[in-house]
């Protein structure tokens, strides 16, 4: 156990650090910001990424997960316990870095080549873990499966908003391509001889219409149809729809997952068209379970940044994360810090705009401190870490998280 003056001496050692780093690390934010990839095709911004922390003496392990553009890289003095911090740089397709991605990647870089500096000082170690596509790819849903985070003892990443919110939450995400398989026939001359696939999604859609109004406030159930058939005169033997089902937890979201499986198989019985149920695995996104031990240090970082913490519990609208299925797993955070005013919507014009800006650099600068110090508190105040795992145990053990 380090004496209170160490314990200071360390922590002021990793905030000049990154002070020191903060043009290299603005600069490495704008070059990602102004080279948009999208999901799983983040070849320049995760090579760029693992060559900084290479350069700054990490270890790094490239196609982890045999996926081209995840990487972890290492740094420490033994291997447990090992504190994991996330780094994403995905943008979206045709609007480049409205959700400001760039600034989690070099928030996480940040974190870790100021952890690097007092390494062999650190009682286990770091892992900055590059995680690709998490719009709408699942980039860390597969990792988890894979079994990238095996032997880490906790995560944190770093999300930009429109305020300062540590315990912030999403929802539970599935996506489900339906398909319904008929018989063509000519509509007019011999409809009695044709099974219309068409009716199949539209059936699908109304039964969902009347189950909305017995779901709970935070279930969501939306779909398009991606294929409604090709001529009035023929009956469509073929249609397809996609939706998107969500609710605040995986258990509830499952329920309402298997309630829309039957609206889907009941239009299949009515029509006489065959289903076709196909869930997009990687599109599982869990929904957020924050640490409260871990959201606690981290609020104190901020605070002692001179940042005022959200407390008012009032939550915007939340989407879905593939940070959720880490945080089923391991100990995790998933805090977010203000680059715009209030009223912004991420996936804008005006956040790609905001993520380029000099406060979304001073946002990404405050996030690096603020994880590097609570990355050193949990590996070298080990009751802290261990509080945190006890519990995550006890959520797991009451089913609310999965465990590894
Ligand atoms: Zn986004
Ligand atoms: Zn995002």
């Amino acid at each position: 156990m380090l004496s209170s003056t160490e314990y200071e001496n360390l922590a002021n050692r990793l905030l000049e650090l990154l002070d020191r780093l903060q043009p290299e690390l603005a600069e490495v934010s704008r070059t990602i910001h102004s080279n948009p990839e999208t999901a799983y095709k983040e070849y320049q911004a995760s090579a760029l990424l693992a060559a900084k922390l290479e350069e700054h003496g990490f270890q790094v392990e490239r196609k982890v997960a045999d996926l081209d553009t995840a990487f972890v890289a290492y740094t420490g003095t033994q291997a447990s316990p090992t504190v994991a911090i996330l780094a994403e740089y995905d943008a979206l397709p045709g609007i480049g870095h409205a959700c400001g991605h760039n600034l989690m990647a070099t928030a996480a870089l940040g974190a870790g080549l100021a952890l690097q500096g007092i390494a062999r000082q650190l009682p286990g170690r770091v892992a900055i873990f590059g995680t690709p596509a998490e719009e709408g790819g699942g980039g860390k849903v597969v990792m988890v499966q894979r079994g990238a985070f095996k032997g880490v003892d906790a995560a944190m990443i770093f999300h930009p908003a429109t305020s300062n919110l540590v315990d912030g939450t999403s929802l539970a995400s599935t996506r489900v391509n339906i398909i319904f398989h008929g018989q063509a026939s000519h509509a007019a001359a011999a409809p009695h001889q044709g099974i219309n696939a068409l009716d199949g999604v539209i059936q699908t859609y109304n039964a969902i219409n009347a189950l909305r109004q017995h779901l709970r406030d935070d279930a969501r159930v939306m779909g398009v149809i991606t294929n409604g058939g090709h001529a009035a005169n023929i009956v469509p033997e073929y249609a397809s729809a996609q939706f998107s089902i969500r609710a605040a937890d995986r258990r509830y979201a499952d329920e309402v997952l298997e309630k829309f499986r039957r609206c889907a198989e009941g239009a299949a019985l009515a029509t006489g068209a065959r289903l076709e149920f196909n869930i997009i695995e990687p599109s599982r996104y869990d929904n957020v379970v924050t640490n409260s031990v871990m959201a606690q240090i981290f609020t104190e970082k901020l605070e002692r940044l001179g940042l005022k913490v959200d407390r008012s519990g009032i939550k915007e609208g939340a989407g879905s994360t593939d940070m959720g299925n880490v945080s089923q797993v391991i100990p995790s955070i998933h805090p977010y810090l203000a680059i715009a005013p209030a009223g912004v919507s991420l996936h804008t014009d005006a956040f790609r705009e905001a993520a380029g800006s000099a406060r979304g650099q001073e946002a990404m600068l405050n996030a690096a401190k603020a994880m590097a110090l609570t990355t050193l508190d949990l590996l070298v105040k080990p009751h802290l870490l261990a509080q945190a795992k006890q519990e995550f145990a006890a959520l797991a053990e009451k089913g609310l998280v999965k465990g590894l």
